[in-house]
């Protein structure tokens, strides 16, 4: 699992316009509202990620009415995303260092929305061992990946609201899973039926080797339909090499969902060369959906168009677009 809650250190303190107890902190990428007097520049503290769900504890108690859950606000007009909290809330035991993860050590878990039931589906089993799960990194966590990466070129695609799932061929045997297991075939399962009408089976079994292909799948049911679609439908961002346990780079996984004529995620930038300001890309994250321009996009992933591999796994994150988190997180 990726750190959600980790030690940190405040790399800026700034003065909020007409608000006298609370100022403006970075920590990592992130920008969040801390109160006045409690970090001093150059601290260590516990910075906990949005979409953590905390423990019941008395120092948690101030997230009760929010179901204990981090989430993007917004304060005084300054958007906050995430909490510092001392280091004072960690075991005395434990030894403290920069970058150390705590997500465990403080019994944090990742909130995950909740599964319609035309999408649950009944599990068949695990999610295959053979194939990755889908997941992207927040870029705000990245500082040091990014400079390492700048100027690389890179495909950015928008990041689609709704469930993700996994269609494969596997010595001869077709599997459907959603994020975390795969499903049984059945005929009210949404996953499957899209899987039915786009005759995803015969398509991948046309390819004749052992592939997955992963995508989004939207539309009527799922996230409350953002993009206002008839029906069911996916929307793909992976194909996977099975065998030789591999991603296919940009060129050949678009050439692949070209040929099969499915659908692909919609791409915003096909050569974009990365840069390392944090800013810069949530900026870039900001704008109308390319499926409907009155929806605001949910945020963008970015990926280097050669697959590469570093400390955090496959080079690939998202940025989410803050306005999005606004408008979506309470209702
Ligand atoms: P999150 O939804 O915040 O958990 O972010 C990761 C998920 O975004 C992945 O597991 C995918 O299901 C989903 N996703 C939606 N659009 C894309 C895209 N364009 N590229 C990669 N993942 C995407
Ligand atoms: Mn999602």
């Amino acid at each position: 699992m990726r750190k959600l809650a980790s030690l940190q250190r405040i790399t800026t303190l700034e003065p909020i316009p007409n608000a006298d107890s609370i100022l403006k902190a970075t920590v990592l990428g992130w920008q969040l509202v801390v109160k006045k007097g409690e970090f001093s520049v150059g601290d260590l503290c516990v910075y906990v990620e949005i979409d953590s769900i905390l423990p019941e504890r008395p120092e948690f108690e101030f997230l009760r009415a929010r179901s204990n859950r981090i989430r993007t606000v917004r304060l005084r007009g300054q958007i906050s995303q995430g909490v510092c909290f001392p280091l004072s809330i960690l075991p005395d035991t434990l030894e403290v260092e920069e970058g150390l993860d705590v997500t465990t050590v403080l019994g944090i878990e990742k909130y995950e929305p909740p599964i319609p039931a035309q999408l649950s589906g009944v599990m068949k089993g695990g999610f295959p061992s053979f194939i990755p799960k889908t997941d992207e990194t927040r870029v705000q966590i990245l500082v040091d990946l990014l400079q390492k990466y700048e100027g690389e070129h890179c495909f950015v695609t928008e990041k689609l609201d709704g469930s993700s799932v996994t269609y494969y061929l596997n010595e001869g045997e077709f599997g459907v899973c959603s994020r975390n297991m795969e499903l049984e075939k059945s005929e009210d399962n949404s996953f499957w039926k899209v899987a039915v009408n786009l005759g995803i089976e015969a398509k991948l079994n046309s390819l004749g080797k052992n592939i997955a292909i992963q995508g989004e799948l939207i539309g009527e049911g799922i996230q409350r339909n953002k993009y206002k679609l008839k029906g069911q439908t996916v929307r793909f961002f992976n194909a996977f090499d099975i065998s030789n346990y591999e991603y296919l780079n940009y060129s050949d996984f678009r050439a692949l969902v070209e040929n099969l004529e499915l659908p692909m995620v919609p791409v915003l930038e096909e050569r974009f060369p990365l840069v390392s300001d944090i800013n810069t890309l949530v900026e870039l994250s900001v704008g109308g959906s390319l499926l409907r321009k009155e929806t605001r996009r949910e945020g963008i992933v970015i990926r280097p168009l050669k697959e590469k591999t570093d400390q955090i796994g496959r080079v690939s994150f998202k940025v989410i677009n803050p306005k999005f988190l606004l408008k979506y997180e309470d209702a």
